[in-house]
């Protein structure tokens, strides 16, 4: 493989993407949402080459995925000091590993999780950033709490001390992308239940909401992390499974 050629083309998608978020938010007169970089499914290598370009926020879905090229990079970079972000869906039993490699998940969606991630929490590492996961767009089979059920979370993950909530994320259904309406009546229904949760819990400054196809209208509603995988990395070779 060509790498410089590679280098280059990661260059040309990372610029085209943080001008069209520098767009988005110029338009409406708000600071540029934080850049998460989606890596799942991409290598060590891809990592690196956004690294080299200043991107130090990534997001993976998969553990054994990720937690390998946490290892990787760890070992040839260590001074690139990546935030890790966990974006996909948390079962009971990871918790801990979970817990040992990350610095934020944004996936928390039941009491369960967020008590084990407390417990879990090395005692030498800062508590870990957790957002709740919204089942935005109502469907049984998606993670995510529905906004009822938000404010008893809420009160109970306040006695957790080694886990700071740091706000919401949201996935709309991917129909609904198609329909531009229940798009922005998903994003809207979010900054709501993001502004009402800045009045009750101090610190929440994330609103995670926005992706390849749709950070220009996240941006108009408030986001203030947008997480792009396909645009930055080009289009993903496998639908990677559900996995451990
Ligand atoms: C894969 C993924 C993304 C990135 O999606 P793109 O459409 O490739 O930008 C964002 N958020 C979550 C939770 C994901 O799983």
């Amino acid at each position: 493989m060509d790498t410089t050629s590679e280098q280059d083309a990661a260059a040309n998608r990372y610029q085209a993407v943080v001008a069209e978020i520098e767009k988005a938010s110029q338009k409406i007169g708000s600071e540029p949402p934080r850049l998460l970089a989606v890596s799942k499914t991409k290598s060590a290598t891809a990592i690196r080459a956004l690294a080299e370009l200043g991107q130090y926020e990534f997001g993976e879905n998969y553990l054994q995925e990720a937690i390998l090229k946490q290892q990787q990079l760890q070992q040839d970079y260590p001074n690139y000091n990546i935030v890790w972000h966990f974006i996909g869906h948390v079962q009971s039993n990871k918790t801990q590993i979970i817990a040992e490699h990350f610095d934020w998940v944004q996936t928390v969606d039941r009491v369960k999780i967020a008590r084990r991630l407390h417990e879990q929490r090395p005692v030498e590492l800062e508590p870990i950033n957790i957002c709740i996961q919204i089942n935005i767009s109502g469907e049984a089979s998606k993670s995510g709490i529905s906004a009822v059920d938000l404010w008893p979370l809420v009160e109970e993950i306040q006695a957790f001390e080694k886990v700071k909530l740091r706000g919401l994320m949201a996935i709309p259904a991917p129909d609904n992308s198609v329909d531009k309406q229940q798009l922005k009546a998903d994003f809207a229904e979010m900054a709501s239940l993001y502004k009402a949760l800045q009045q009750k819990v101090t610190g929440i400054d994330t609103l995670s909401i926005g992706m390849s196809s749709d950070l220009a209208l996240a941006v108009e509603y408030g986001s203030t992390m947008v997480r792009v995988g396909t645009a930055l990395f080009g289009a993903r070779e496998y639908k990677a499974k559900e996995s451990g």
